[in-house]
C-alpha cells in the first residue's frame, strides 16, 4: 500500500475540521489532511478500547509477545515510506530516523521478551498457616494486573520512539492494557503509518479491533480523552505546561487516575576543578556536542553547568566558546518549539546578572536552533528561580560559584531533574559524597563522567525524576520497568486453587520466578 492509500484510509469526507502537518525544513504544509476526531469518535474509541481490554487482558504472555513482535515487523515493513514521512514531518536527518525506528522496534521486542518470560508479574505467594498461634494465617497470593485503557500523548521530539508505537504504547500493551493515542499534531502522517502497522498486527494476531486506536485533534481532544471515565492511566511526554495541565485535569476527575507525565528538566552537569584542569578541551567538545545534539531537543539536554570560579574555569569557558563556534545548527521540530526556544533564550540572557558568552547567528528565517551559552554567578542563580526553567533547545547556562559550599547550595536549590551529572577525577569523586548524595535526591539518574544525552533502553534504566521532571518519580518511561506504570497489584485471599491465575497456582507451570513464603523460587 502506498503512503497516499494508507493516509487516505484515515480520511473521512463527512468531517469538516482537519489538521495538516508542516515540513519544518521547507516550512510548507504537507498535502494530507487528517480529520479531527469528533466527540462521538473519541467516546467510541475509548468504549472500543474498554471492550477490547476485557479480552486482551486475558491473553497469555506468549500471545502478547507475538503481538508486540508483529507490530515491530510491520513497522519495519513500512520501509522508506515511514522514514521519508517522519523526516518530512520532523526535519530530523535520515540516520536519526532510521536509528529511532531501530530503537522503537527493539523496545517492542524487549517488552515481548519480558512478557513471554513472565516473571515481571511479581507473583508473591504466602501460603496458609492454619496452625499459627494465636491466629491462623490465610493463603494470600499477589500479582500485577493490567489497569485498563491507557491514553498516550506522543512526544514532538521522538516521532517514532516516544510516539504512536513508542515506549508508552509498547509498555502499556505489554502490561495487558489497551491504548488510545492522541497523535502529536507535528507527526500526523507518521502516526497514521505506524497506526496502520499496529492495526495490521492486531488483525494478524486475531486481537479485538479496539486494542489500539489513534485520535487526531487539539487540546480539547486530549482533554476529552483523559476525562473519559473508562480511561485508567495516562502517559505523556512534552512540556511542563501541557503535562501539568493534564495532571490537574485528571486529578479533578471524580475518579482520579495515574498520570505519568515526563515534562521539563535542566540536567545539570557539575564539573570539578581537577578534572577540568586535565581535560579542559575534551570536556568542552563533549559538552558542546551534547548541548547541540538533535538541536538540543532532548529531555536530557544539559541546560546547566555548575563550576567553581577559577583561572581553570575561565580557560574552560574559552575552550567551550571555541567548541560552540564549530557547531552546526539544525532545523527545529516545529515553529512553536523554535519560537519558544528564541523566547526562552532571550529571557535568560536578559535576566539580571546573566552574560551571554556565545550565540550562533541565524541570518536566514529558517527555524534553526542556533547554539549558545551564557554565564551567571551562583548567587544570582540562587536568587532567580526562572533561571531553572527548561529552555528546550541547544542552550546552556554556566553557573559560576565562589566555592564548594556554593556548589552544594546550587545542588540543594535545584528542582527535580531527570538526570544530574558529576565530572571529576577519582579522588575528587571520593571527596564529593555530600554533592553526590544531594544529586541523588534531586535526579532520577546520576551520571559520572559522561553526558546525559543518550538513554539506554535496559532493565536498570530509570528515566523519570522528582517533580517537575516527571509527575511521579517512582516510575520510569524508559526500560522494562516502564510496564509497572500500567498495572496494579491484586492480592487473592483463600482463592480456590482452580480459580487462581496460572501465575499464582501452586504448580508453577509457567516456570516464572516467584516469591513463595519469602523465598525467590522458580520451577
Ligand atoms: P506540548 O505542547 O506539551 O504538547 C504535547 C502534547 O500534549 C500535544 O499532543 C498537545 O496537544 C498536548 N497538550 C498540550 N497541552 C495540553 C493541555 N493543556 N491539555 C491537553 N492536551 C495538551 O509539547 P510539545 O508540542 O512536544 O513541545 C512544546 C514544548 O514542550 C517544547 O518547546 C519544550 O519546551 C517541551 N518539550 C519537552 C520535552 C521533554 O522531554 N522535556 C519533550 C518535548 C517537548 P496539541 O499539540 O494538539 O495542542
Amino acid at each position: 500500500m502506498t503512503t497516499e492509500n494508507i493516509i487516505a484510509e484515515r480520511r473521512s469526507a463527512k468531517r469538516t475540521e482537519s489538521l495538516q502537518a508542516v515540513n519544518p525544513t521547507t516550512k510548507t504544509q504537507l498535502p494530507d489532511l487528517f480529520p479531527v476526531a469528533t466527540e462521538e469518535e473519541i467516546d467510541a474509541s475509548v468504549a472500543a478500547a474498554h471492550k477490547a481490554w476485557k479480552t486482551y487482558k486475558q491473553t497469555t504472555g506468549k500471545e502478547k509477545a507475538r503481538f508486540l513482535r508483529t507490530i515491530a515487523k510491520e513497522i519495519e515493513q513500512l520501509g522508506d515510506v515511514l522514514i521519508n514521512r517522519a523526516m518530512a514531518e520532523s526535519g530530523l536527518p535520515e540516520g536519526r530516523i532510521i536509528g529511532e525506528r531501530g530503537r522503537t522496534c527493539n523496545q517492542l521486542r524487549l517488552f515481548a521478551d519480558l512478557v513471554e518470560e513472565g516473571s515481571w508479574v511479581d507473583a508473591t505467594i504466602d501460603e496458609a498457616m492454619p496452625d499459627r498461634q494465636p491466629l491462623a494465617r490465610a493463603d494470600i497470593r499477589k500479582m500485577l494486573v493490567a489497569l485498563g485503557p491507557v491514553a498516550v500523548f506522543t512526544a514532538s521530539n521522538f516521532p517514532l520512539a516516544f510516539s504512536t508505537a513508542g515506549g508508552d504504547t509498547a509498555s502499556a500493551l505489554a502490561a495487558g492494557c489497551t491504548v488510545v493515542v492522541k497523535a502529536h499534531p507535528s507527526h500526523l502522517g507518521t502516526n497514521a503509518l505506524v497506526a496502520t502497522a499496529i492495526t495490521r498486527a492486531t488483525e494478524q494476531c486475531n486481537l479485538p479491533e479496539g486494542v489500539f486506536s489513534t485520535l487526531v485533534g487539539g487540546i480539547e481532544t486530549g482533554q476529552q480523552l483523559v476525562k473519559h471515565p473508562l480511561i485508567k492511566a495516562v502517559g505523556f511526554t512534552g512540556s511542563f505546561r501541557g503535562g501539568k495541565a493534564l495532571f490537574d485535569l485528571v486529578n479533578s476527575r471524580p475518579e482520579p487516575i495515574p498520570v505519568y507525565a515526563e515534562m521539563g528538566s535542566n540536567n545539570p552537569i557539575f564539573i570539578l576543578q581537577e578534572k577540568l584542569k586535565t581535560e579542559q578541551e575534551d570536556l568542552a567538545t563533549m559538552i558542546a556536542g551534547s548541548v547541540n545534539l538533535g538541536a538540543g531537543q532532548f529531555c536530557t539536554n544539559p541546560g546547566l553547568l555548575v563550576l567553581q570560579k577559577s583561572d581553570t574555569t575561565t580557560a574552560f569557558l574559552q575552550a567551550l566558546k571555541d567548541a560552540f563556534a564549530t557547531l552546526q545548527s539544525a532545523t527545529m521540530l516545529n515553529e512553536g518549539i523554535f519560537e519558544s526556544y528564541q523566547k526562552g533564550k532571550a529571557a535568560c540572557i536578559a535576566a539580571e546578572g546573566v552574560s551571554l558568552v556565545f550565540s550562533g547567528e541565524n541570518p536566514s528565517s529558517d527555524w534553526k536552533g542556533e547554539p549558545g551559552f551564557a554565564t551567571v554567578s551562583g548567587k544570582r542563580f540562587l536568587q532567580n528561580n526562572h533561571l531553572q526553567e527548561e529552555i528546550f533547545g541547544p542552550f546552556t547556562l554556566a553557573v559560576l560559584c565562589e566555592d564548594a559550599i556554593e556548589v552544594n547550595a546550587i545542588a540543594q536549590h535545584l528542582q527535580g531533574q531527570l538526570t544530574a551529572t558529576i565530572m571529576g577525577t577519582t579522588e575528587e569523586l571520593a571527596n564529593s559524597t555530600a554533592l553526590i548524595e544531594l544529586l541523588s535526591q534531586k535526579a532520577g539518574r546520576v551520571i559520572f563522567n559522561g553526558v546525559p544525552t543518550g538513554v539506554e533502553v535496559c532493565p536498570a534504566m530509570h528515566h523519570g525524576g522528582p517533580f517537575p521532571a516527571s509527575s511521579n518519580a517512582l516510575f520510569t518511561s524508559v526500560g522494562t520497568d516502564a510496564i509497572k506504570r500500567f498495572v496494579r497489584p491484586v492480592a487473592f485471599q483463600d482463592m480456590p486453587e482452580m480459580l487462581l491465575p496460572k501465575e499464582l497456582k501452586t504448580e508453577n507451570s509457567l516456570d516464572i520466578w516467584r516469591t513463595v513464603n519469602g523465598e525467590k523460587r522458580r520451577g
